[in-house]
């Protein structure tokens, strides 16, 4: 139980709009689960709102199986969100009226190199920034095939997770400047993402310690394109037993058919909710409403890993 001496970390007083945003690349599994539940508990918690976004802007990777899979294990769970699937393949619009923006304002250029160079060159120099800016002052012939970057600058970029403490960096030593329109012209994960939460009105994104690097340039084109930053609160990962995190990559189990009130019980012991035993045998409504009521997300401050139980 949540006693009254435990302090709720206080949010945004307008009301709270969150958000779960998977990329239709596989099925859901517990680390993915896990964020969802997390994210959806923050939301319900504060009277706030919940949307479902799917991150299909990749044809090549996002498949509709996965989409009907994904809205079906939320139900299953009984994470409902509010109003219709966003889809970002829906709003390619957006993003290229986001991207004449930063061209209009001469913050971004056209690049031609590939992966395997900029590869090679790290690994001579692997101090350089992620993209040590070789095309930006080179003029490109975009008749042929190029990807935009924006320019970052060495002025730092902080923002406070109320899980991570403050973050801050320089985005010109670390990422460089970095990519918002692939050379295949989907819209970089970046510009995308900001893009869509703008639209959307979020203003609290909950999602994984591995997406805090992202966070940082994504409030970098919050900063350019004058779009508020939403609290961004990054949730410790799962990792399995070798410490590497549970992901689609690396070959994760989907939860899709585990059992309903047990996983949502086990999910609870990892986000450190101590649901009381006696839970575990009672329907999958009664365990969300106790979840939301007794939601105190402060219990994760300063996690950052989470070893992953299996439940039998
Ligand atoms: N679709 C991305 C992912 O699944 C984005 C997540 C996010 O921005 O919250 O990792």
């Amino acid at each position: 139980m949540v006693t009254s001496t435990e302090e709720k970390t206080s949010l945004n007083p307008r009301q709270n709009r969150s958000r779960f945003a998977p990329s239709p690349t596989g099925e859901l599994h517990w680390g993915s689960l896990f964020n969802a539940l997390a994210s959806y508990l923050q939301a319900r918690s504060q009277q706030g709102e919940w949307l479902l976004r799917i991150d299909d802007l990749d044809p090549a990777r996002s498949h509709q199986r996965f989409i009907d899979s994904i809205l079906y294990t939320l139900e299953r769970f009984g994470l409902q969100w509010d109003g219709g699937v966003y889809y970002q393949s829906q709003h390619t619009e957006h993003y290229q009226a986001a991207v004449d923006v930063l061209c209009k304002n001469n913050q971004t250029y056209a690049c031609r190199c590939s992966r395997k160079q900029l590869k090679r060159y790290h690994n001579q120099h692997p101090e350089t920034p992620d993209y040590p800016g070789f095309c930006r002052n080179k003029t490109i012939d975009t008749r042929s095939q190029y990807a935009l970057r924006v320019k970052t600058n060495r002025i730092p970029v902080v923002f406070s997770d109320p899980l991570q403490g403050t973050q801050q960096q320089i985005l010109a030593q670390t990422s460089g400047d970095f990519i918002i329109m692939r050379s295949d012209k989907i819209t970089g994960y970046h510009l995308a993402s900001v893009v869509d939460d703008f639209n959307m009105g979020i203003n609290q994104a909950l999602r994984g310690y591995d997406l805090l690097q992202s966070s940082i340039q994504q409030c970098y084109l919050q900063q350019l394109l004058g779009y508020p930053t939403p609290q961004y609160v990054h949730l410790p990962v799962i990792v399995d037993t070798g410490a590497i995190k549970l992901s689609k990559q690396t070959g994760a189990k989907p939860i899709t058919h585990n059992p309903v009130v047990e996983t949502l019980f086990y999910l609870l012991i990892q986000l450190r909710q101590k649901p009381p035993p006696e839970l575990r045998h009672l329907p999958r409504k009664t365990i969300i409403d106790w979840a939301v009521a007794n939601w105190n997300i402060d219990r994760l401050k300063g996690c950052t890993k989470i070893k992953h139980q299996n439940q039998e």
